[in-house]
């Protein structure tokens, strides 16, 4: 396939991920200069000089040149340790139960802070009005699996198959991800599964900022009751809902946040994987980071 379809192919899928930044998988350097014209086959010492006039050109900001961290830096971030200034910083408290403090109820609305199970929440999420998703839905999708999982997995919203079965991820990507499961011995009633909105946004569209803001109690409360060792952040809108950051997965992903404690790792959603295959290999990288985190002993 020529560069040019890969290009576009590429662009196409980040901006249906929501991401603004461009970030190259399969795609080498000189490939994507040779296409800002930043490169030329003919001249391949130009390049060097040409790249960030051409970029600039393209109308985007251009980076300055900074020096290259010191390798073992990049290893420590790349497992371990959020840069500084993450939201939920690794040395927030490491709950033995979870505490969502005053300023998350206060940001979530503290509606559902109240709830005493995950049926009770169940209970809440069908009678829920408070944004238009259940105009249009068949059926809520509360979530459901193991309430006292180690692993819990949080998706966007849910897809057709979902709205007409009120579980969560039993469509072609939940086949996906009960495979992805698999692959780090996982089966899928050990996992506790929800979304980030408990009603179908029309269309499958992404979910908007009052959508979620306005379910969010509902997640932050089953978090809460489930305990997990870890989180799963399935794709970029549960991503950036529970980090509250707006990065992009590109650079959300491969390395541990937290969320008032719990580790968690961002990776791509099952449905991008279905039609990016590329994903595959960093997805995989992802779970097995996840799969090592829940291999702790606990409390390490
Ligand atoms: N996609 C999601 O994000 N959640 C589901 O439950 C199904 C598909």
């Amino acid at each position: 396939m020529r560069a040019e379809e890969l290009l576009r192919r590429y662009l196409e899928q980040r901006r249906e991920m929501g991401e603004r930044e461009l970030v190259l998988d399969d795609l080498t350097v000189e490939q994507v200069m040779r296409l800002i014209g930043a490169a030329r086959a003919d001249a391949p010492e130009r390049a060097a000089a040409d790249w960030r006039a051409a970029l600039a050109a393209a109308g985007a900001t251009v980076p300055s040149p900074k020096p290259a961290p010191a390798a073992s830096r990049v290893a420590e971030r790349a497992v371990d340790a959020p840069p500084a200034g993450e939201p939920h910083a690794p040395d927030a408290p490491l709950a033995p139960g979870i505490v969502v403090d005053g300023g998350d109820r206060e940001l979530f609305g503290g509606r559902s802070a109240g709830a005493a199970s995950l049926e009770e929440i169940a209970a809440l999420v069908s009678a829920c009005k408070a944004c238009g998703l259940f105009a249009a839905a068949k059926n809520p999708v509360p979530g459901d699996g193991h309430a006292g999982a180690a692993l819990m997995c949080i998706g966007e919203g849910p897809g057709a198959s979902e709205d007409e079965t009120g579980h969560p991820f039993v469509g072609q990507a939940g086949q996906l991800l009960t495979k992805i499961l698999e692959a780090i011995q996982l089966k899928r009633d050990d996992v506790y599964i929800a979304n980030v909105v408990k009603h179908r946004p029309p269309g499958n569209r992404t979910p908007s900022p009052d959508e979620v803001k306005a379910c969010m109690p509902f997640l932050v409360r089953q978090i809460e009751l489930v305990k997990p060792r870890v989180i799963l952040a399935l794709g970029l809108s549960a991503a950036q809902a529970l980090l509250t950051t707006k990065d992009p997965l590109g650079k959300l992903r491969g390395r541990e946040h937290r969320y008032h404690g719990i580790p968690v790792i961002v990776t791509y959603h099952p449905a991008a994987l279905l039609r990016n295959p590329a994903w595959k290999r960093p997805t995989w990288e992802d779970v097995q980071l996840a799969r090592r985190i829940l291999d702790r002993p606990a409390g390490a």
